[in-house]
């Protein structure tokens, strides 16, 4: 069962102390948590030869996180020039960097060549076009992203869609094609790249999707004499947003994965094959809050509460319509692990909102909750990955800083809120003069 409000790691007296330092609203995580997550993760997959998580930098790009990932054997995967330069500078280099871009431009092809980071193709044409980037000069390592198309049936994912109307990666066709071509251009290593899923939760998902790639990879093997040396599964493993979900069990991942490695991979001679993943939700998602403040109450047609952080600051439910969690401090024994209403508690059904001028910012929708009081501090939950990363300035919305609880409970900031100095950094004022 998910423990929601009891996960959080601080209790409403140090919260109101950490904003009195901070002012609201801003983001924490928790780096114990992370910390015991991603080795709970990597234990998992020790039953394998070889392993690496590539994280998805996208997901939390702060580089006090990378470094942190890093220090516990992660890479990173990256797919535009500032997330490849985050990693260099969270200590993460060369082939621990998994370069998974899509519609790329050249000069970020060259900054990763030039580190010696793993490039992962997104389409055939990319062939030619990463030769043009470099001047004719081409990498010993190359990875092709597979698009299996119809292939993939079952679970229909709403943030990455089916794979037949994804615009991501090679058929299976193409593949064959883009490898003998690469052979031919002197590559002499090679991987192969999938991603078929997001927010999943259904595990046989990736054991079927593990067994594809490796059904591919032996298919080239014996076709093209190419020896694949890492298969990369993509991201897309789920987390529990609502209470009641079940976390995934890494270890049943892992098992389900193996059975399917034995099956396919050692016997077409492929052993020992590095498995790699690029996660970025369940390694940092649920150890990390939004926390804000209740600042406004009002009662139409229904209630509300609005409080100082916007769909500016957390995408995911306006974009997506996405359920977080959301508790009071200080008041997390009123409705239980499933969502429950404590009997005799006193509830109120809100819609929780933001500020910008777009009814879909509302962190929560006609949700049962405790009564909010004007000043209350509000957290939303499993807002680690995909949470501040995603955010935006519109409505001139100045976006939250980022604090860590350190293992030792202290609290660092590692990133500061923004200012309107900062918002306005990339206009001249001065040129209004005489405009
Ligand atoms: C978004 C993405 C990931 C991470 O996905 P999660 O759902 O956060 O695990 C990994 N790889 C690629 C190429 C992605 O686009």
């Amino acid at each position: 069962m998910t423990t929601k409000s009891k996960n959080f790691p601080l209790s409403k007296d140090q919260l109101e102390s950490l904003a009195k330092q901070y002012p609201t609203p801003f983001y924490v995580y928790d780096e114990k948590a992370i910390r015991e997550n991603i080795r709970r993760f990597t234990k998992a997959f020790s039953i394998f030869p070889d392993f690496c998580e590539y994280f998805a930098v996208k997901a939390l790009p702060n580089p006090y996180i990378l470094k942190i990932l890093a220090s516990e054997g992660c890479g990173g995967d990256c797919s535009s020039l500032p997330e490849l330069v985050l990693c260099e500078k969270s200590g993460i280099s060369k082939e621990k960097v998994m370069f998974t871009s899509n519609e790329t431009p050249a000069n970020e092809y060259q900054f990763a060549y030039k580190n010696g980071n793993i490039i992962n193709l997104d389409d055939i044409t990319h062939i030619p076009y990463l030769k043009e980037s470099l001047d004719g000069k081409f990498p010993e390592l190359i990875c092709f992203r597979f698009n299996p198309g119809p292939l993939k049936q079952g679970g229909t994912n709403s943030i990455i869609g089916k794979p037949e109307e994804a615009k991501y990666g090679l058929t299976r066709e193409q593949i064959f094609e883009a490898y003998a071509e690469c052979k031919k251009l002197g590559v002499k290593r090679f991987g192969l790249h999938t991603m078929v899923a997001s927010n999943e939760l259904n595990i046989t998902y990736f054991q079927e999707t593990a067994r594809i790639v490796f059904e591919l990879a032996a298919e080239l093997k014996e076709k093209l004499g190419i020896r694949i040396e890492f298969t990369d599964l993509g991201g897309g493993l789920g987390i529990p947003y609502k209470p009641g979900q079940e976390a995934v069990d890494y270890d049943e991942v892992a098992r389900l994965i193996k059975i399917e490695y034995d099956r396919i991979i050692v016997p077409a001679g492929l052993d020992p094959l590095k498995i790699c993943w690029e996660c970025g939700r369940p390694i940092t998602g649920p150890y990390g809050w939004l926390v804000t403040r209740a600042i406004h109450e009002k009662h139409i047609y229904r209630e509300y509460i609005g409080v100082d952080a916007s769909m500016a600051d957390l995408m995911r439910p306006g974009m997506y319509g996405a359920y977080h969690f959301v508790s009071v401090a200080g008041k997390d024994d009123v409705i239980d692990d499933d969502g429950n209403v404590v009997p005799g508690a006193d509830v109120h059904v809100y819609d929780v909102v933001g500020s910008l001028c777009e009814n879909c910012d509302k962190f929560a929708v006609q949700r049962q909750l405790p009564k909010i009081d004007i000043g209350d501090l509000v957290i939303v939950h499993d807002a680690g990955a995909h949470g501040r990363a995603m955010g935006f300035n519109y409505n001139a919305k100045l976006r939250a800083g980022e604090l860590l609880l350190r293992e030792d409970g202290t609290v660092k900031m590692i990133r500061r809120k923004e200012t309107m100095e900062d918002y306005f950094a990339t206009i001249d004022f001065d040129g209004l003069k005489d405009f």
